[in-house]
């Protein structure tokens, strides 16, 4: 057998003889007093819309009022504990939030017997999504695409105050599932295909949301959640919430080091995921919830329930004969609270029903409840349940969108530059074209103003659309804009209409430039399911026949997941993916496109080029296999469009000088890694410096290559510079079928750019 060393995983002890602080003395004075229905009622979270005026249900159209007689029910005769989601779907004003929060408060407060205040969740994942005049930044894949980590933060930075701002301090964010499928209608609320930029900009997120020493008392701060634990997006079909088969080790390697660094850094809370692996509804699973997250990983915080899903251990996964079942599953298996959202007396009664009969033990509940208060005290609801939207004065300023357009032209991936087209300089004229040129809905994506971001219109109308910005820098004798085909109106997010097609290519002929918007409209979850990853067959259509006019043609891809376009990309001149850009987007854009500023955004995914060959960089081996024979042809090779990494500079970047400090190492050594690059050109430019390791024979097939580190660097015109990176040996690791992280000594290539080198670990 191959001698191996395994990594020690560091685990957290908890000691039982540490002294007590003071939040778990107040935490433990108040549970002593508390009765069974009290701490049902804390482990409860409903919808908005089961306490507010009109029906509860998803889409109720009535604006945001309290009413009294079911609020009383919920929060004082139930005693619910927390309340999450906006109602009628849509973004409230942050006066509207106070008065609602501070109106639930009054019966949380001042009408039960244990006043504890209620906590309020929401989903505010790239800005504060429901809230009326809110910043909205780029989505999660879109930052990434920045490969610079501080992005993450300021969005954080700017979100945890302008959650505050709107009363409300639990946010369902940061998303840390690995974006490893471009089939998945939640890939851009990801930080794309690679654990390692899913940890480091998990990280960031964290310390935005939390504050740099995780004191979410602050007024600024929110505890974040981290979501949705874990091997969301790791399905077989590619869609929401369907089957995954994940063995131990990938699941420890890929999935859950982002979930592992994100709860050292102090994370409050986790939501789970609302799919099943291996046939086990996670929901389900002692063996994730407790074996893994609180034992091996050392969580402490709170866990929660994703949208109905103990409802659905029933209803949808058939392992619990009834919902009283499913209660005592999940909350048996580690979960904290529920979100009901709707049902909640069921969900109360059987759970008290259930602790009566011995089914769930008072000890399983204190330690929930325990955790829920623990969450309460340290947000600082206790001495101020709600915070005021008159103590924010930066809420929507000019400084935070600035924050939003740097990410967003940090973020902007020049793909294909043929010629040099780009930039487009002086007044030429210039005609904007296709479904994503006018609207700022698909700037944004989901989660803006409301669930599946199909409101963004109504909200956004002080920000520029891509053609407005152009308007704007080119002039508008210059500028026209002809869709060509659009989004059918209320129909579903992939429905598609022709319109003008003949108008667009007669423009053209009289146009110096066709700026080409394609790409997808707004979905999330099960509603963005996919079919046929193939962009729009009307979008193609478009683009062969403007193409057919022989003007230069600049593609601008506005999406949330990589479509394919292989059929088109060879008609293009030039190809930019703006992902989601968020409000600040068709600035961003124009600013790259006119020269204003340089292009340094890289892929955080693979961009595939065929269906059939969907693959993450990371790939085995096999999926490369040599026609040695020469008898066959192989279509089995890895046919990307474009490489993960992959992105232009209108700089270019030579790479020189790649060494290490020695050629063989031990497992304790740290590798020194040095790269010259020089910007060989006459422009400043931004260059992300990308360092990967291949483990060249293991034991278990080992990765193509990973990412180990990068660093984002301006190089000025003409310069060079020294990049130095320091690699412990132990970042060479592998999780083996024993699920240990494990080195095993031998032969690693250190790459960088199309520089390499091989060393040896001993
Ligand atoms: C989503 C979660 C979200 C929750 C609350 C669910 O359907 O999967 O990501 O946090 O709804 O809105």
């Amino acid at each position: 057998m191959k001698k191996y060393l395994i990594i020690l995983l560091s685990i957290i002890f908890s000691c039982d003889n540490v002294q007590k602080s003071d939040i778990d003395l107040q935490v433990s004075d108040i549970i002593s007093n508390m009765t069974l229905e009290e701490k049902v009622g804390q482990m409860t979270q409903i919808n908005l819309t089961v306490i507010a005026k009109g029906p509860n249900k998803w889409g109720s159209t009535f604006p945001l009022e309290i009413d009294p007689i079911k609020a009383k029910k919920a929060l004082v005769d139930f005693k619910v504990g927390s309340v999450l989601n906006t109602i009628n779907n849509t973004a409230q004003n942050p006066e509207t939030w106070f008065k609602t929060i501070s109106d639930i408060q009054k019966y949380s407060i001042d009408s039960t017997r244990m006043k504890i205040p209620l906590i309020y969740g929401i989903d505010a994942i790239h800005g504060t999504t429901y809230t009326d005049g809110a910043t909205m930044f780029p989505q999660q894949i879109t930052t990434a695409a920045s490969w610079n980590p501080e992005n993450a933060y300021n969005m954080a930075l700017v979100c945890a105050y302008e959650t505050r701002a709107s009363g409300i301090p639990w946010n369902f964010s940061p998303v840390l599932d690995l974006g490893l499928d471009p089939r998945f209608s939640r890939q851009f609320e990801t930080f794309g295909e690679d654990p390692l930029l899913v940890e480091r900009f998990g990280l960031e997120m964290i310390k935005g949301y939390q504050g740099l020493n995780n004191d979410i008392s602050n007024k600024y701060s929110v505890a974040a959640c981290l979501k949705h634990f874990v091997g969301y997006h790791a399905t077989i079909s590619g869609k929401d919430r369907t089957p995954a088969y994940i063995p131990d080790n990938v699941l420890s390697e890929y999935h859950i080091e982002p979930f592992k660094k994100a709860i050292e850094a102090g994370a409050k809370t986790v939501m789970i995921n609302s799919g099943l692996i291996n046939g086990v509804p996670v929901h389900a699973d002692y063996n994730l919830m407790i074996n893994v997250l609180r034992n091996k990983l050392g969580f402490e915080g709170v866990i929660l329930t994703d949208w109905e899903d103990i409802r659905k251990l029933h209803d949808r996964d058939k392992v619990a004969k009834n919902q009283k079942e499913a209660i005592k599953m999940a909350i048996n298996s580690g979960i904290d609270m529920s979100m009901v959202p709707y049902e909640y007396e069921h969900f109360v009664k059987n759970l008290i029903s259930l602790v009566e009969e011995g089914g769930v033990s008072m000890e399983r509940i204190d330690d929930a409840v325990k955790r829920i208060l623990k969450l309460k005290i340290e947000l600082g609801l206790f001495d101020n349940p709600v915070t005021d939207y008159r103590d924010y004065p930066d809420f929507g300023s000019k400084k935070h969108h600035n924050l939003a357009y740097k990410a967003a032209s940090e973020s902007i991936t020049l793909l294909k530059n043929e010629n040099n087209i780009l930039p487009i300089e002086g007044n030429p004229k210039i005609l904007i074209a296709g479904p994503n040129g006018n609207n700022m809905r698909t700037l944004n994506g989901a989660w803006t103003y409301s669930w599946q971001g199909d409101l963004t219109d109504r909200f956004a109308g002080e920000f520029n659309t891509i053609y407005e910005s152009f308007l704007s820098t080119y002039g508008k004798n210059n500028v026209k804009y002809i869709p060509g085909v659009s989004y059918k109106d209320g129909g579903q997010y992939y429905d598609m209409i022709e319109n003008d097609i003949n108008k667009v290519v007669n423009e053209a002929r009289k146009s110096d430039y066709i700026i080409l918007c394609l790409g997808e409209n707004t979905y999330t979850e099960k509603p963005g399911d996919l079919n046929n990853l193939e962009i729009h067959q009307l979008q193609i259509k478009l683009a062969k026949e403007l193409a057919k006019v022989g003007k230069p043609i600049v593609l601008i891809l506005n999406q949330g997941r990589p479509r394919l376009i292989t059929d088109i990309e060879g008609l293009m001149n030039g190809i930019i993916n703006i992902y989601l850009p968020g409000n600040m987007g068709g600035d961003a854009l124009v600013d790259i496109v006119s020269g204003k500023v340089n292009p340094s955004g890289k892929l955080p995914f693979t961009y595939p080029a065929y269906a059939n060959s969907l693959l993450p960089y990371y790939y085995k081996p096999a999926e490369v296999q040599n026609n040695s024979q020469g008898a066959y042809n192989y279509v089995g090779e890895v046919n990307n469009l474009y490489d993960f990494g992959y992105g232009l500079s209108y700089s270019s970047f030579l790479y020189s000088n790649f060494n290490t400090d020695k050629d063989s190492y031990n497992i304790t050594d740290t590798i020194k890694i040095g790269v010259q690059v020089t910007n060989n050109s006459n422009i400043d430019g931004l260059e992300t410096i990308q360092l990967y390791s291949s483990d060249l024979y293991a034991s278990i097939t080992p990765d193509n290559k990973r990412l180990r580190d990068f660093n984002k660097i301006e190089i000025k015109a003409g310069a060079s510079a020294f990049i130095t990176f320091n690699l412990p040996v132990s970042k060479l690791a592998f999780v083996n079928t024993s699920n240990d992280f494990v080195i095993e000594p031998g032969k690693f290539k250190l790459s960088i750019n199309k520089l390499n080198k091989e060393i040896i670990v001993n």
